[in-house]
């Protein structure tokens, strides 16, 4: 028997997006007040200017998305510094100012003021700058939604060099949450489900995917989300690899499911469509050649590489 001709098809793997943070996050010189110090005088400490969902990059081939402290300060007032970790031994951080005051940046010729999921789509970065936009970003938008104290609504500070704010009139301690999210591909054989949710771009289709639930492990969420959504149960589940999705502040856990059932009755308030889809057809789909013009999501996604996976063979349910 030949080896079948799929993965010359597809080519190298591609980079899973905001994944392979070469980033030391040094969470030990957090509460040092003194490390602290010495770092924001560090020559080689550098930050990253994140204003809600905008990230401000100086024009380049590769555009370059880190400033000085001295030049991040010039672009703005912060409302928070985040510290992210040190990049072989020079400290990194992430600066966040209101959305409104990067966006008037968009005037200055020589800055690019875009969202992340642009700038890892159309590679507008070094792919090592991704891992450390995603953590300011979600860090940053963490500060921008949490200023008051769930438990007693007096104003928070941020303390530990970001990493957590106080309340100082209750002393509750509050810290950066990550919302667990499910993504899976249903597999009965040869086929796969799909779904397309009116949100996504003409002819693209995606892996389900749901928020999972307080109380809940990650294989009863994928059952219960791919019932609710398309009407399949699901047998076995396997898990794949996770994806940091900081919009704003997801962890999605990437499973292949097996399918028990075949008829699809879909939620029509999460999704437009969803069908069984054939290895060829999805073959055409991942290398952008479908007659129809059917897409899955881009390389950096981690949709791409768990359908992918279950493509090109490497699914193995235990
Ligand atoms: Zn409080």
């Amino acid at each position: 028997m030949s080896a079948p001709p799929i993965p010359a098809a597809l080519g190298p793997k591609p980079l899973l997006g905001y994944t392979n943070s070469r980033l030391e996050r040094a969470a030990e010189l957090r509460i040092d007040q003194a490390a602290q110090g010495a770092m924001v005088a560090d020559a080689r400490a550098a930050t990253y200017v994140v204003g809600g969902e905008m990230i401000v990059l100086r024009k380049g081939e590769p555009s370059d998305p880190l400033f000085t402290l001295d030049d991040a300060r010039a672009l703005g007032a912060a409302d928070e510094m985040v510290f992210l970790g040190h990049l072989d031994g020079a400290p990194r951080y992430g600066r966040g100012m209101p959305q409104a005051a990067a966006e008037a940046l968009k005037t200055r010729d020589d800055l690019l003021i875009t969202d992340l999921r642009s700038i890892a789509v159309q590679g507008l970065v070094a792919a090592e700058h991704l891992p450390p936009l995603a953590e300011a970003k979600s860090i940053l938008q963490w500060h921008a939604r949490h200023r008051f104290c769930s438990n007693c609504g007096h104003a928070t500070d941020a303390v530990d060099a970001g990493w957590k704010r106080l309340c100082p009139a209750c002393k509750a301690e509050h810290f950066p949450r990550t919302d667990p999210v499910v993504i899976m591909l249903i597999v009965d054989g040869d086929e796969c489900l799909l779904g397309r949710s009116p949100r996504f771009i003409p002819g693209m289709w995606s892996c389900l995917a749901g928020f999972i639930e307080p109380g809940e492990a990650i294989e009863d969420a994928v059952r219960r989300e791919t019932r609710e959504e398309a009407g399949i149960l699901c047998g076995r589940i396997q898990y794949f690899r996770s994806q940091p999705w900081p919009f704003p502040s997801s962890l999605m856990i990437g499973t292949h499911a097996e399918a028990k059932s075949r008829d699809i009755v879909i939620d029509k308030t999460e999704l437009e469509g969803a069908r069984w889809f054939s290895k060829d057809e999805i073959v055409s789909m991942l290398t952008r050649s479908h007659p129809d013009g059917l897409t899955t999501p881009p390389p950096m996604a981690i949709a791409h590489h768990i359908i992918r996976a279950w493509v090109e063979d490497e699914v193995r349910f235990t």
